[in-house]
């Protein structure tokens, strides 16, 4: 496989990762399309097959899996497979773009390291621990066993962030955004629109 850039985003579960990754793909100039990872996990909420991620059976993915249909998979949270289908990534590619993940940190180095040279992986970093547990509550769309899988998680998540190209602080969302549109558009090598009109 190979095509063109990668620009990955992960971070422990409720570190604002998700919102960031959305407000990138509006950014026209970055020329970006979101990789919809399969999962065997429920859909929540408003969330939609083929848009937010394909949702599957444990059974399917696990074909998927004998298959090598995996650029990386990562069991995330027991029973709660998610991967990243080789089809997907050569889909985007096929189209032009810029491909963007927003992956667990595992996943995330591991295509990092598959393709060293095209990607860009970064950690968001949320405040703490502790602000973690009131944003997923607030979010109020798991249960509360759930929500303390993704806490106990957390730690161990945030003690990887220097093995990432770049950290992002999301501790003022505003500020994140900003660094973060910066980042890639310095990385996919265009200029902000911002930018453009200050010339
Ligand atoms: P959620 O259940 O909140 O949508 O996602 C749980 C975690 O799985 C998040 O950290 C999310 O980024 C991660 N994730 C989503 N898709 C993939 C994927 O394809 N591969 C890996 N390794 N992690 C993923």
């Amino acid at each position: 496989m190979k095509g063109g850039k990668l620009i990955i985003f992960s971070a422990p579960s409720g570190s604002g990762k998700t919102t960031i990754v959305k407000h990138l793909l509006k950014q026209s100039e970055l020329n970006l399309a979101f990789s919809i990872s399969a999962t065997s996990r429920q859909s929540r909420g408003d969330e939609k097959h083929g848009a937010n991620y394909y949702f599957i059976s444990l059974s399917d993915f696990k074909n998927h899996i004998k298959n090598d249909d995996f650029l990386e998979w990562e069991e995330v949270y027991r029973d709660n497979f998610y991967g990243t289908l080789k089809t997907e990534v050569e889909r985007l590619w096929a189209e032009g773009k810029n491909v963007i993940f927003d992956i667990d940190v595992v996943g995330g180095l591991r295509i990092k390291k598959k393709f060293p040279e095209n990607t860009l992986a970064v950690f968001v970093k949320p405040p703490s621990v502790d602000e973690l547990k009131i944003r997923l509550k607030k979010r109020s769309t798991e249960s509360e066993d759930k929500i303390n899988m993704r806490i106990a998680k957390a730690s161990v998540e945030l003690a990887t962030a220097p093995q990432f190209d770049a950290i992002i602080k999301n501790y003022d969302l505003d500020t994140a955004l900003n660094e973060a549109h910066q980042l890639v558009a310095d990385f996919v090598g265009v200029k902000r629109k911002k930018e453009i009109e200050n010339e």
